[in-house]
């Protein structure tokens, strides 16, 4: 029998009566919130698949979502260098000849990439020649990679870290996925692919490529379409396809339909590596080379 006056352990009863109504109570507010918490993670994963942090909400449009994923290119009030500007007078260049004949006449008339006549003549070209600054901090030149002479040719912006290592485009995991969109397609970058990049330089930290470096580096490019003769162009990034189209526009402005690149069609879609970090840009690309596809083929059938 307790020795606690009866007063005391009516007390003590009430006050532990009152606090296990409060934990009750805090319980149930807790369910409630985790139970809100939960719907909306259900209701993210049907937008945007799974895997999605509460703070990675999809974008409201995909313009939105372009403009976060590079900057301005080239940045506001830069003015196009000269060798860039030779690419509005090839423009006007007679559309009679070959696409290829065309691409080529965009290098600068005194450039010495007038005389190199296969890719090993321009990979050494590019090994041996410092034309701005990121060609000293590279590891490796990034020239191309796959088939030589492929009808596809996929440009994408520029060398990243596991490309300037190892001196091949696309590598790593942007590059593995490249490998999957291209097989989801029926292409594969030994048979069928020829890869590279606009800069055949990394720009240190991943940095956008400046417009300088972009002058100085697309000639190679050009060289690369005269020599392989695709016969349809994929840009990848928002960057390559503003800088093959001398524009500065949204990736969702440029995607979806063919542009003719002085007679060649080229489409442009979402850059593997952002496709890594946004799963709801799976979509739109998937649609991209779908087209791409069957383009490739009539123009095969043709
Ligand atoms: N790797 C490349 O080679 N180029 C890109 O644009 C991105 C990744």
């Amino acid at each position: 029998m307790s020795v606690l006056p009866v007063t005391f352990q009516c007390g003590a009863r009430s006050v532990i009566g009152h606090l296990l109504t409060c934990f009750n109570t805090i319980i149930c507010g807790l369910t409630d919130v985790l139970t809100e918490a939960r719907k909306l993670l259900a209701f993210q994963r049907e937008l945007v698949g799974p895997m999605r942090f509460l703070t990675e909400l999809p974008a409201t449009s995909e313009s939105d979502a372009a403009s976060r994923l590079t900057t301005t290119f080239p940045p506001p009030g830069d003015t196009m260098s000269s060798a860039l500007q030779n690419v509005a007078e090839a423009l006007t260049l007679d559309t009679n000849q070959s696409p290829y004949k065309r691409v080529e006449a965009l290098i600068p008339a005194d450039s010495p990439l007038h005389g190199i006549t296969s890719l090993e003549e321009l990979g050494e070209w590019l090994a041996s020649n410092i034309l701005v600054p990121i060609d000293e901090t590279r590891l490796n030149p990034v020239l191309g990679a796959g088939n030589p002479t492929a009808n596809l040719m996929v440009i994408g912006e520029a060398p990243g870290a596991e490309e300037d290592k190892r001196g091949e485009a696309f590598v790593g995991r942007a590059g593995k996925l490249l490998d999957d969109i291209l097989a989801a397609i029926g292409f594969s970058r030994r048979d069928n692919v020829y890869i590279c990049n606009i800069l055949k330089s990394r720009p240190p930290n991943n940095r956008d490529p400046r417009p300088e470096e972009v002058a100085a580096h697309i000639p190679m490019l050009y060289k690369q379409i005269a020599l392989v003769q695709p016969k349809i162009l994929l840009a990848v990034g928002r960057q390559a396809g503003n800088g093959l189209l001398q524009k500065n526009v949204s990736l969702s402005s440029l995607r979806g339909v063919f542009h003719d690149y002085h007679g060649l069609p080229l489409m442009i879609t979402y850059p593997p590596a952002a496709l890594l970090r946004n799963q709801q840009w799976k979509r739109p690309t998937w649609e991209d080379v779908q087209l791409l596809r069957a383009r490739y083929d009539e123009l095969a059938d043709g």
